[in-house]
């Protein structure tokens, strides 16, 4: 029931129509029995966007492309993970005693990707091979990083690859010295897999067997060829929808303070890509 103490929330964007994280955060409030909406919202021009969220009160928004760097430069604080990774993805108004909210700005793909990372395996130590060197592979590398991984990344554009690489102080592999490199996961942050390239592979899939553990962040479709290739070289893997719920479950706890169990928003993103 919508009212007067509803509280609101929503992701800004452009395009926002494709977004799964209404699904996954109203099926949060729904099940916690809170009174909170999170709706989508197509903003063009960000700094009124901005000034439009803190006028209507509300407490925490999203943040997609193409604003999650954009966004840093209206902010009044910003995490210093968030500041690492240079792009932000979580807001928080936080409420002030004279009325105007603080706004502050963080970035929860990093935890995300770790804690997808850990449903098979500890990254503290452990060697991960990224492939892609676009914003998502930012987040997951300086995550990585922070978990304690030792991190190799390669990228089809060697000088976008090289220029991540040198700003994680990690190692770049050039396409073609993949055949070398043995690790203890390997983690797709491009877009292949996902429609149109969902029949394509980021790696050759001979050479999987040098990974025990595989992970996608595409997630439509769910299961993408990079994960059955992986299955059938015997690799352990991780679907992109567990990054994507916990790093919503991570901006649901900055928040709300509350917990969300995780079959909840597992399988209101489930539903809602089903649905499509
Ligand atoms: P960017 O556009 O910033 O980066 C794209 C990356 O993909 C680059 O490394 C690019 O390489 C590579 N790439 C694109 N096409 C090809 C191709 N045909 N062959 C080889 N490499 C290719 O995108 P993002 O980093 O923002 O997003 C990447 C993917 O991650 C998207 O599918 C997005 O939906 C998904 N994602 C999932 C999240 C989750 O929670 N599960 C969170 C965020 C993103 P090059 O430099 O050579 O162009």
């Amino acid at each position: 029931m919508i009212n007067g103490r509803t509280q609101l929330f929503g992701i800004i964007g452009s395009p926002v129509e494709h977004s799964l994280s209404p699904a996954m955060h109203n099926a949060a409030f729904a099940a916690l029995g809170m009174n909170g909406v999170y709706i989508p919202m197509r903003v063009i021009d960000l700094q009124d966007g901005l000034r439009g969220l803190r006028a209507l009160g509300f407490i925490g928004v999203s943040v997609t492309v193409p604003h999650k760097v954009a966004v840093m430069a209206f902010l009044d604080a910003i995490d210093p993970v968030a500041q690492k990774i240079g792009a932000v993805n979580t807001l928080y108004f936080q409420e002030q005693p004279d009325d105007t909210p603080l706004c502050k700005g963080y970035n929860t793909d990093w935890l995300g990707s770790n804690q997808a990372l850990a449903e098979e395996i500890d990254p503290q130590g452990r060697t991960v091979l990224i492939i892609g060197a676009g914003g998502a592979a930012r987040a997951v590398g300086f995550g990585l990083l922070e978990a304690g991984a030792r991190v190799l990344l390669t990228n089809r554009t060697e000088t976008k690859g090289r220029e991540l690489a040198d700003e994680l102080n990690c190692t770049f592999v050039p396409t073609a010295d993949l055949p070398m490199v043995q690790a203890d996961a390997l983690i797709n942050t491009t877009s292949v897999g996902m429609a149109p390239l969902d029949d394509a592979l980021p790696i050759r899939a001979e050479l999987l067997g040098n990974f025990s553990v595989v992970m996608d962040i595409v997630y439509a479709p769910l299961t993408t060829k990079l994960l059955q290739a992986a299955a059938a070289h015997g690799c352990r893997t991780i679907d992109g929808l567990k990054m994507l719920q916990y790093q919503g479950a991570a901006q649901f706890k900055l928040w709300t303070g509350a917990d969300v169990p995780g079959a909840v928003l597992r399988n209101a993103l489930l539903a809602e890509l089903n649905r499509r």
